[in-house]
This record gives structure tokens, sequence and C-alpha cells, in this order.
């Protein structure tokens, strides 16, 4: 059966069951899902970046491509490694220079000739050797005779013969000297060569010349023998992948743009004070195809001519993290597991019910709602710890179980660090997870990318002596300045309290490493600050996050579904999050008794929750609900 996009499998689909997480397949287990043989089929969604590779491949074009970590770069790139033709593939030379040592000369032949020509100079080396030797001896002996016949002196005959022996022991190293170094060697090669030079260094990269620690006195190696090649030349009529383009040092950018220019590139030492730095070889040939990568920040570090070389001759693309949820992708994600089954040749195969569990978390991880995610490469790693706790059981399948265990076990780093942090904090009690207290607040933050923590704010307000400041502790001053500034608008609305003459305390407590994003805290911030000014309770068993606009709309956040495990794991009862975010919402079913959801659209719903009292809030609450209405006007120029 052919699933239109190249997913083969032995079995039927269902149309009837289209909807269910296996898009219809009729399979027992990821065994009668057939892989394809082409890497380019094998890449999960990422439609225009492959488009873009397989045009590119034909027309010989650079590529950029820019996206996160895991969706797939490197294997495009060798994917179209795969799509050039190999009978252009050549082998290198490098031979010695009789005019001039320094500037060994340079030779291209077919691919599978570099082999034969090296031979045919040894078996000639050897040859000429064996003729020496035989001479050697031949000389050897007869001064040998002659000194014990004639002169009658062994001693004299032993000396001779030993100067003689060394003369040509030293006179045959030039023999070598003729035996060219074959640097590049495709003989082997099944398909174009693919080379990965991320974080490479110039002489990786471009190629290097070995120092030679005996310069003279007939102990040198020949210069051309210490040539090494680069990756650069490795790459010829293939192609050359560069990850992370942008911690490549400049010089090496400079240099890989000549040789993307020239399509031939010299080899030099790169060491300055090595004995291989005076060597300079003929041109070398580079004519590669090259794929640079990188996260968006790559784009902007990146030596503009060099970025706008492979723009202008080349094509941009952005890889997605996610794509559309439907039942011809899902089948394709339960075709991925079989790849990386195969791929690591050692997984059990996995059970249907052991698929669907990957795609639930495929849409989980996508943090959107219909989506799945495309960072595969992670979760290719739950599929192998999955496999291999199905491995050490001596299954015969990895099945739904062993899918579980392995989420609970292949949690990232910052996962682990958060679940630490969360016990640590509840071993010091700094969490406080029931009654009022005033000016403290549960807010949430997201650590790294894929763990929540519950990170309290608290506020405190006291009289100013001069204009009223917003003051902070910590690395996180100018976050806590700037959410103040911009939430002030919408306490100066309500509050009785004049602000400007007030100090504002904030605390961030144990905010710790990182991972705090200002934004998101807004709201958390302005209902820290409007409790404090007011002097009315924050309810401790509520967290919160959102982003709070200048008329007191609660804007959609990040991580949401990380942050509100975050609270349920911490014992909260109740979490606030934007209305808008509701659709993101993709908890742990294990979650989802122990807390409340609770979204919201304004501020005013966030104070109506999280405040303690009748009077006081309610007159708050009445207060702040005027601002959308005809303040709303006013506020608008803002
Ligand atoms: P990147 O270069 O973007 O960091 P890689 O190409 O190295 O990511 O991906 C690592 C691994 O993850 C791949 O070898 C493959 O097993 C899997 N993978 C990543 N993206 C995809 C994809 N789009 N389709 C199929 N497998 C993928």
């Amino acid at each position: 059966e052919d699933l239109g996009s190249d997913v083969r499998i032995d079995a039927e689909i269902d149309e009837d069951a289209e909807d269910g997480l296996l898009g219809g397949l009729q399979i027992e287990s990821t065994a009668e899902i057939q892989v394809p043989d082409r890497l380019v089929d094998q890449v999960i969604g990422q439609e225009h970046a492959r488009d873009v590779v397989m045009k590119a491949a034909k027309q010989r074009r650079h590529v950029m491509m820019i996206g996160s970590p895991g969706t797939g770069k490197s294997m495009l790139a060798k994917a179209m490694s795969e799509l050039l033709p190999k009978e252009e593939l050549q082998d290198v030379l490098v031979y010695h220079n009789p005019d001039d040592g320094n500037e060994p000369k340079v030779r291209t032949v077919p691919s599978g000739k570099g082999d034969q020509i090296v031979e045919a100079h040894k078996e000639e080396a050897r040859k000429r050797n064996q003729m020496r030797s035989f001479l050697m001896w031949i000389i050897i002996a007869i001064v040998l005779g002659y000194s014990l016949i004639i002169a009658g002196n062994i001693l004299l005959g032993i000396l001779a013969a030993g100067i003689i022996y060394l003369a040509f022991r030293y006179g045959s190293r030039g023999s070598d000297a003729m035996i060219p170094n074959l640097i590049v060697n495709n003989a082997e090669q099944q398909t174009a060569p693919f080379e990965d030079a991320t974080g490479a260094h110039a002489g990786a990269l471009l190629g290097d010349v070995r120092h030679d620690p005996f310069q003279s006195g007939g102990m040198e190696t020949p210069s051309h023998d210490r040539v090494e090649p680069g990756a650069i030349h490795k790459a010829n009529k293939g192609v050359l992948f560069i990850d992370e383009i942008n911690t490549l040092d400049v010089r090496s950018q400079q240099h890989l743009m000549t040789a993307i220019q020239e399509g031939e590139f010299g080899i030099t030492g790169q060491s300055e004070r090595s004995s291989g730095a005076m060597v300079q070889t003929e041109p070398v040939p580079c004519d590669f195809v090259m794929i640079a990568a990188g996260n968006l920040d790559a784009m902007e570090n990146m030596h503009p001519a060099l970025r706008s070389r492979i723009k202008g001759y080349g094509y941009e693309v952005y890889m997605d993290d996610t794509i559309e949820d439907t039942p011809d992708m899902r089948r394709k994600y339960a075709r991925f597991i079989a790849q990386e089954v195969e791929k690591d040749g050692r997984l059990p195969h996995f059970t249907a019910n052991a698929i669907e569990e990957v795609i639930l978390e495929a849409r989980r991880r996508a943090g959107r709602k219909g989506h799945l995610t495309l960072e595969l490469r992670n979760l290719g790693g739950l599929v192998r710890v999955a496999g291999d706790i199905a491995r050490a059981d001596d299954a015969d399948s990895t099945t739904r179980d062993h899918v579980l265990q392995a989420k609970g076990r292949s949690r990232s780093i910052e996962q682990q660090l958060a679940d630490d942090f969360i016990q640590r904090r509840k071993d010091y009690e700094l969490q406080v997870s029931d009654g009022y207290v005033t000016g403290r607040v549960n807010g949430l933050a997201v650590m790294g990318e894929d763990s929540g923590i519950v990170l309290p704010v608290m506020a405190e307000v006291t009289p100013s002596q001069g204009p009223g400041e917003v003051i902070a502790t910590g690395q996180l001053k100018e976050m806590a300045q700037e959410a103040v500034s911009n939430v002030s608008a919408i306490i100066k609305k309500f509050s009785d309290e004049d602000i400007t003459q007030k100090d504002i305390h904030i605390q961030f407590v144990q905010a710790g490493e990182g991972g705090v994003d200002g934004d998101s805290a807004s709201i958390t911030v302005a209902t820290a600050v409007i409790s404090a000014l007011e002097g009315v309770g924050v309810d401790q068993s509520l967290a919160m996050t959102g982003s709070l606009s200048v008329r007191g709309d609660v804007l959609p956040v990040g991580g949401v579904t990380h942050k509100i495990e975050a609270a349920a794991k911490t014992g909260c009862d109740r979490v606030i999050i934007p209305e808008a975010n509701l659709q993101d919402v993709m908890i742990e079913d294990e979650y989802e008794e122990m807390i409340e959801i609770i979204p919201v659209s304004h501020i005013s719903e966030v104070l109506d929750v999280a405040l303690e009292g009748e009077p006081e809030k309610d007159s708050l609450v009445d207060r702040l609900k005027t601002i959308t209405g005809s303040a709303l006007d006013k506020q608008s120029v803002n």
C-alpha cells in the first residue's frame, strides 16, 4: 500500500479510523512499516526545506538553513549528498616539487585512480630499492673481500661496509619522496561526499601542513607528505555542512568565502611558527555545495559577505518546529519510529499502543494545538530510551508501558533541575501553597525549554523620600522595572495611592538559575504590587502566568503546559492562564485531576480570583473594570 508521500506499509489503511492516533494504520507493530531507502524520503515534514534541497542538488546551489536544533538540518544536508552525481568524484594527489620543495604540486584524477597511481609509485620504489640493496650488498661484499684478502685488515673492511650501508640508506630516502600523497581518496565512496565541519578549527576546515621536527639532515619528512586535506577539500563535488556557522572565526569565514568563489584552495600550515607554515601547495579543488545552518542568531552574527554569497548563489530556508497534525502526518510519525528503530539496529519494534503513546508525546511537545513537534532528535531520544528499557526487560517488542517509563527517564537537564528545585523549596518551606499573604504571588516561569517552575514574587510599598522608585533585587532589576512600568498605567487607574510618591520593592524569591521572562510575569507583578498597595491578601494556593497590555488585557505567553504542571507539582490548587493560551494546554492526565485551570482575559478577573476578602476586593475589581469602559478610549493613545 502506498500512502501517498512516501509512506509505505504492507498493511491497509482503515479510512474510518483515520481520526485515530495511528491515522488509520492497521498494523501490529513498526516491523510492518517499510523504511524508504533514500534519506531524503525519510525526512518528516520540512516540506519546504526538502523541496529546496532537491532543487539545490540539481542546480548545485548553496543552502542556508535556519531553525531549531534537531529538526533535520544535517539529515537534509546528508540527503543532498545522496542526490548529487557520483560520477564526477575525483581523487587528489600531492607530489613533491623538485624545483621548490615548499610548493608541492597538486594533481586531480578520476576517483579510484589515485590509489592505483600511489601503488604504481610504491611498486617502482620497491623495485628500485631492491635493485639498490642488491647493488649495495655486492659492493659491500667486494669491499669486505678486498680488505680481508688483499689488505688483510678486517676492521677497515667493516668500517667501509658500514659507511656504504648508511650512504645507501640515506640515498634511498630520496626515492620515497617520489611517492605522491593521496589526500582525497574517493575510491570507496558510494555517494558524493558529505563533510560535517561543524565546530572545525582552521586546520580541519581548510587543510594543514604538519610541523616537521627534523627539518634537515636527511631525517625530514618531505613537505608534500605532511599535507593534510581540510573538510572543504574532502567535500569536493559533494556537500560541506557547517552548523552554528556564526561560531566559525572570522578569518575562517573569509577563507571559506574565497574557497567558494574560486572552487579551489591551496593548503598551507595553519600554525604560524610551525615549519608547515612555509609550505603552500598549488590550488587544491574544493568545488562543494555548502549547507550552512544555525538558529536565528546565527544569521545575524554571520559574516555578511558570506551570507550574501549564499543568498546570491543559493537559497535560504526556515525549518519548521511543528507540523499540522493530520492522519497522513501521524502515519509518517509511525514511520519515523520505524526509521529510528532500524537506524539503531538493536531496539525491539514498537507495538501499535507504543506508537500511539509516542505520537501523543509529539502532540504534547508541540505546545500548539493541532500540531506535532518536529524536534525529532529529542523525540528519537525518547524512542531509544523506551527501546532500551524494553531490551533490558528482554521484551520482544517495545510496549506502551516502556514508552511511559521512558518519558519519566528521558527528562532534560532543565526538567531534572526544576524538580530538584521544587523539592528543595518544599524542604525549606519557601513554597507557600495555602492561606492569604499580602504582596506575595506565585508566578510561573519556564526553565530551559521544557520545564516550568513556580517563582513567587513579593512586593512591598514604602513612602519615598524623593520621587518613587522601583527597587528590585538581583539580576532581575531591569526586568522588574520594565514589568512595573508596563503595569503602572493600570495601577494608577484604580489605586487610591499615588505610586509616584512611593518606592516599590520587588523581589523574585529564589529566582536562581534564570529562565524568568519579564513579559510572562507581568500579571504576577501587577497583582503583587496592587495587593501591597491596597493591603489585601493574595490566595497562595493559586499560581498565575500572563502578559499584560496597558489596557489591562491579559495576553498569551509561552510554555503554559509546563507552567501548569509545575504549579500542580508544587501543590497549587488553581492556576490562572491567559484565555488565548487555552488551546496550548496539553498537560498529562495525572495533573488534570490535581489542578483547576482558570482562563482569564482581563486583569480584573485575575484580581477577582486572587485577592482576599469581600468589600475591599469588590471595590477594587469594580474600579478596574471601568478601565475597559470609557477609560479604555483614553488609554488607547498608548
Ligand atoms: P539538526 O541538524 O537540525 O540539529 P539532525 O538532522 O542532526 O538535526 O537530526 C538528528 C536526528 O533526528 C536525525 O538523524 C533523525 O534521526 C532525526 N530527525 C530530525 N529531524 C527529522 C526529520 N525532519 N525527519 C526525520 N527524522 C528527523
